[in-house]
C-alpha cells in the first residue's frame, strides 16, 4: 500500500510510504486547491502521488534536518518548485529555506491556517506544524504513534516540555508522525503499562493492520493520550511499574525514555 487518503469537507490528507519506514504527507486545502508536502524522505513516491492526482505543489514544510526527512528535496524541486518552509534555528543545516519559522509563527495554505511549534528533543530545532481547521498536526520524530523520537540532541526535559505542548491539542487531532514504528513501540509500551486495556486493544489492532501491510499512522491525540507511555508520565500504574510513585512527571518521562533506549 503506497499511500492512504483521508478526506473531509475542506481537506485531503495523503500519507505516503517512503524509504523503509518513513512517511511523507500531502495536505490539500480543497477550496483553494493549494497543496503542502510535509517532509521529503525521497522524491520518487511523492512525485508519483502528485502525478497520479494531477496536483501541483505549493509549499514544502520541513520538520527537522535529518536525511530521512529532507534528502528527496533536490530531486523534487526541479519538477515541483514549491516554497520551502523550515526552522529558522536550523537554517544552517537544512536545505535552502524560502520561509524561516519559529515557535508561534503562523502562515496559511489557502484558507487553512498553520501554527508552528518548537518541539525540540529529538533534535534541537525540530518543529511541528499544526493546522486546526484540518484537525491535523505534523509531528515527525517528536510525538510519534505510540512513541516519541530518540533524544539525539535535546534533553529529556526538553522533550517532555515539547510533548506537554502537543498534548494540549484537541482529542480529535490527527497525529501525522514520521515513521512506521508502532509495532515495536507497542512491545515497549506493554512492558511499562501491561494492564492498560486501551493499550492492549491498540497493540492487537496494530498487529492486524501491519499483517495486511497497512499504515498505523496517522493516529489521534485521544488514542495517544490513552496509550502512549511518553504522554502518560502522570499515570499511577506506569509510575508504580517503574517504582516512581512520588517522582515528578519529567523524571518519570526521563526514566521511560532511558528504558526505551535500552529495550
Ligand atoms: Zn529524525
Ligand atoms: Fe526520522
Amino acid at each position: 500500500m503506497p499511500s492512504q487518503t483521508l478526506e473531509t469537507d475542506r481537506h485531503m490528507l495523503v500519507t505516503i510510504a517512503c524509504l523503509s519506514d518513513n512517511y511523507a504527507f500531502l495536505l490539500q486545502d480543497k477550496k483553494s486547491g493549494e497543496v503542502a508536502l510535509i517532509d521529503v524522505p525521497e522524491a520518487a513516491p511523492i512525485k508519483a502521488e502528485l502525478a497520479a492526482r494531477g496536483w501541483n505543489l505549493d509549499q514544502i514544510w520541513l520538520t527537522h534536518h535529518h536525511y530521512d526527512h529532507v534528502d528527496g528535496l533536490p530531486n523534487l524541486l526541479p519538477d515541483y518548485p514549491a516554497r520551502v518552509y523550515g526552522a529558522a534555528a536550523d537554517a544552517h543545516r537544512l536545505p535552502d529555506l524560502d520561509v524561516q519559522l519559529s515557535e508561534g509563527d503562523r502562515f496559511s495554505l489557502g484558507d487553512t491556517e498553520v501554527e508552528v511549534l518548537d518541539v525540540s528533543g529529538h533534535t534541537v530545532g525540530h518543529i511541528a506544524f499544526y493546522a486546526p481547521a484540518a484537525k491535523a498536526a505534523f509531528t515527525a520524530d517528536s510525538l510519534m504513534a505510540l512513541g516519541c523520537g530518540r533524544l539525539f540532541e535535546g534533553t529529556p526535559d526538553q522533550m517532555h516540555a515539547s510533548l506537554t505542548k502537543m498534548a494540549a491539542w484537541p482529542d480529535d487531532t490527527l497525529i501525522c508522525s514520521g515513521h512506521e514504528y508502532t509495532a515495536s513501540n507497542a512491545k515497549f509500551a506493554l512492558s511499562v503499562d501491561p494492564d492498560n486495556a486501551a493499550l492492549q486493544d491498540r497493540a492487537a489492532q496494530i498487529a492486524e493492520i501491519r499483517a495486511q501491510g497497512g499504515f498505523t499512522v496517522p493516529s489521534t491525540l485521544e488514542l495517544e493520550r490513552a496509550t502512549n507511555p511518553f504522554l502518560r508520565s502522570h499515570d499511577p500504574q506506569i509510575r508504580s511499574a517503574l517504582g516512581m510513585l512520588a517522582a515528578e512527571d519529567k523524571e518519570v518521562f526521563a526514566e521511560l525514555r532511558g528504558r526505551k533506549d535500552r529495550f
